[in-house]
């Protein structure tokens, strides 16, 4: 089973304290979440495949290297929309196929209520974009869409993890890679992570009440 990837880094330290923040307005957690998720996208991408392509400097012929994977973005809505920008700004070729998922606030399990995965022609790497990754229901309902689509390689991407998120996701799926910025040790009763940053959702679409 992989480790989950925890992205040690100053100013992974530095914007974290600012998103987590319950002072800090909608219009600057949006800044500060994209911030993270173009420091963690470096991470998630990291062992990419690439293939030699020749391409015309102004000076000469020479062999570079390009992205050579298929690679689709699966945002799990809604809060997962607020970081498909800046992985698109790094990965402007990858597909974005969304997930809709709602938590039952009864149950706090997750119900699914949009999938419209094709049915074949599988992208060779799918990135499940969420920024909050809590008990890890949402993320076992995605990569089981994932699979049935029949990706190979599939990463979870997410801001901040809880310790029993991680332990749900790798019971059931031991070879799908977890990178997050932190990981947080627990969940409160109403399955939020603690210390976590609240309603991720709320604070990127500025809907809290
Ligand atoms: N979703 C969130 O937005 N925050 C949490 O703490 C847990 C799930």
């Amino acid at each position: 089973m992989p480790d989950p990837i925890e992205l040690k880094h100053p100013l992974v330290e530095h914007h974290l304290s600012i998103l987590r923040d319950k002072a800090t307005p909608p219009s600057l957690f949006r800044q500060e979440i994209q911030r993270l998720a173009m420091l963690l996208a470096v991470k998630v991408t990291e062992d990419l495949p690439l293939k030699e392509v020749t391409i015309e400097t102004p000076v000469a012929t020479t062999i570079t290297k390009q992205l050579a994977a298929r690679i689709a973005l699966v945002p799990i809505l809604r809060a997962g929309l607020g970081l498909v920008d800046p992985l698109l700004q790094l990965i402007p070729d990858a597909e974005v196929w969304h997930l809709g998922m709602y938590r039952d606030e009864a149950t706090a399990k997750p119900v699914e209520y949009y999938c419209k995965l094709p049915e074949s022609g599988a992208s060779d790497v799918a990135i499940v974009v969420d920024p909050m990754l809590a008990t890890g229901g949402s993320s076992r309902m995605a990569i089981a869409a994932l699979k049935r689509w029949g990706v190979k390689d599939i990463r979870l991407f997410s801001v901040i993890a809880s310790q029993p998120g991680i332990a749900e996701v790798h019971r059931e799926y031991p070879d799908v890679g977890i990178f997050v910025c932190v990981i947080d040790p627990e969940l409160n009763s109403q399955k939020y992570i603690v210390p976590g940053l609240g309603d991720a959702g709320d604070r990127i679409f500025n809907t809290l009440r």
